[in-house]
């Protein structure tokens, strides 16, 4: 079981040739709106990976909102922990070019309402969960609560530092699992070697750090040493929501007792999967799939 704590966003996509310049004004050539938001994507994907998934969060009192209600319904996540507020349901605008590169502006909308109060009465979905998905597009205090009371219960914490964002000290102490990409990394440790800097990260008391690395795959390292998993040749479309269906891939295998170097293995196929795709959360691919893929 997966308790996902964290951001749910309207994504409004547009697709360009190339990204627009300052002051340029651009047509463009696809549109369309899916449902996005890291601490959302991070649930679909592990409960189309075929876990048991509870999404804790906060959606406006707008159209928006009933839309990605109903959304989470149809893909069977446990919608209890999601408090509807009196604002606008978060939004991001996305433009993706040709080579899959993209640029985003988040609206936290009702994501950036959630208080530590508030996560504290979520504490019996927390309690039900084995793994506690967090991210960081909710309020910093927030995430350090919901860490630090599943911690409390015994339960395994796994944080995805996207956006990249400095950490308090004490959040290292209560996660199992920190997964950021190559820019994040150097970020929260100001070294740009990585493997320097998973070294370091976990002298700040993580227990494992995950390194995704793009097209190359992702790398790990513990106190069992480091790991590699080479990444699966794709023709990358969109890499957005790559990074979620990676982490929700890590956890769904994790949680299935599966060791580290298999779970590396199987979240860089669901990243990579995710990425032959336009859009977030559309693009999530299901547990069939993924294992097709793998043994192709
Ligand atoms: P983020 O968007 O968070 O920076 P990445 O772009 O590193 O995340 O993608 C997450 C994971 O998805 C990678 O570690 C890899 O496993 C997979 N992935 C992403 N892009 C590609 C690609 N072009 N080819 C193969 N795998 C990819």
């Amino acid at each position: 079981k997966i308790a996902v704590i964290g951001s749910i966003n309207m994504d409004i996509v547009m697709k360009v040739h190339r990204l627009p310049e300052k002051g340029e004004t651009l047509m463009a050539s696809d549109y369309l709106t899916v449902p996005g938001g890291k601490g959302a994507n991070q649930a679909v994907a592990a409960a189309r990976l075929g876990a048991s998934v509870a999404m804790i969060g906060a959606l406006g009192n707008d159209a928006f909102g009933d839309t990605l209600l109903k959304g989470f319904q149809d893909e069977g996540l446990n919608v209890e922990g999601i408090q509807r507020t009196t604002g606008a349901s978060g939004n991001a605008l996305i433009t993706v070019d040709d080579q899959g590169d993209n640029t985003i502006l988040v609206y936290p909308g009702a994501n950036g309402d959630i208080t530590p109060q508030w996560i504290h009465q979520q504490e019996k979905l927390i309690q039900e969960a084995d793994w506690v998905m967090l991210q960081l597009e909710i309020p910093m205090n927030c995430v350090v609560a919901a860490a630090k009371l599943a911690k409390k219960h015994g339960k395994k914490v796994i944080l995805n530092p996207a956006p990249a964002a400095e950490l308090p000290p004490e959040l290292y102490t209560f996660l199992d699992l920190l997964t950021p990409n190559e820019t994040e990394l150097a970020l929260l440790t100001g070294i740009t070697g990585s493997e320097a800097g998973m070294q370091e990260l976990l002298k700040r008391g993580v227990k494992t750090i995950v390194v995704t690395l793009g097209s190359k795959g992702s790398m790990a390292k513990s106190s069992d040493g480091i790991f590699t998993a080479e990444p699966y040749a794709i023709k990358a479309v969109d890499t957005t929501a790559a990074g979620d269906a990676f982490n929700a891939g890590l956890v769904v295998a994790l949680a299935e007792e599966r060791p580290l170097q298999e779970a590396l293995a199987f979240a860089n196929a669901v990243g990579a999967l995710t990425a032959t795709q336009m859009g977030a959360q559309n693009s999530l691919p299901l547990r069939g799939q993924v294992d097709d893929f793998m043994k192709s």
